[in-house]
């Protein structure tokens, strides 16, 4: 590869949740390396690029059935992935390259069948705030985020939990999000890879195929250390 390409995919429908900061983070991270990189804002009037590395955001449920369509008929995405390509999908990201989520009014819909995930509407409380997960991953560890969504999802076999869940709801069953392959799907805003400078460089090193020279992030570390302080404080206080 000569120069490394990531694309934010559709800005414009999966911008909610600020989670383009994961496109910007994983860029100035490459950037930062001196690996040769591209940063692309795939919005949904033109064609998707064959990448990478593609990142999908969290967004409303109307615009999620909408780039659900987009995405299944050009057909780029799940191509690209079949080539190597590395994903990281947030929340309602997460919910389309599942195998199904509801939309607004409930009615299933077909995500891309990307990992093997189904989304139904939570019964209980929409789950928000902040979430607390042991990554699987190796060398991840601890994640932070926040989450906030309507939807629970349950794995099929063929895909793994990205962790377990210490505090928040994730998935719903005590896990959250969905790893199959280098597709990596979670309900973790943040933006996740701001919060969790480790999980950036895994999905850097799996993109490029080479392990990365260290870098000087000690302020980023810093933001990993207070948020996870931040929660699991919190739950500390809770319980005293
Ligand atoms: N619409 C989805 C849900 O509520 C996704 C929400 C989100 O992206 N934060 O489950």
């Amino acid at each position: 590869m000569t120069v490394l390409r990531i694309a934010v995919v559709y800005p414009d429908l999966l911008g909610t949740y600020g989670d383009g900061g994961n496109g910007l983070v994983l860029f100035r991270r490459a950037e930062r390396r001196g690996i040769a990189v591209e940063l692309i804002q795939a919005t949904s009037d033109a064609a998707l690029p064959a990448v990478d590395l593609y990142t999908l955001g969290g967004g409303e449920d109307g615009p999620q059935v909408l780039a659900t369509e987009r995405l299944g008929e050009a057909g780029t995405l799940a191509e690209a992935v079949a080539n190597g390509a590395v994903v990281l999908a947030v929340c309602a990201g997460y919910q389309i390259v599942g195998a199904r989520f509801p939309a607004a009014d409930g009615a299933p819909v077909d995500g891309l069948g990307l990992l093997d995930a189904i989304t139904e509407k939570s019964q209980g409380r929409r789950p928000v705030g902040e979430i607390v997960v042991e990554s699987e991953l190796e060398g991840v560890g601890m994640l932070t985020g926040f989450e906030n969504h309507g939807g629970l999802t349950t794995l099929g076999p063929s895909a793994s939990p990205l962790g377990r869940v210490c505090i928040g709801i994730g998935n719903g069953d005590g896990t959250d999000g969905a790893c199959s392959g280098r597709v990596v799907g979670t309900y973790l805003h943040g933006p996740v890879l701001a919060r969790n400078p480790a999980l950036a460089d895994l999905l850097l090193s799996w993109a490029t195929g080479r392990a990365l020279a260290p870098l000087d992030d000690h302020r980023e570390l810093d933001l990993h250390r207070e948020r996870l302080e931040a929660s699991l404080g919190r739950r500390g206080r809770r319980r005293g």
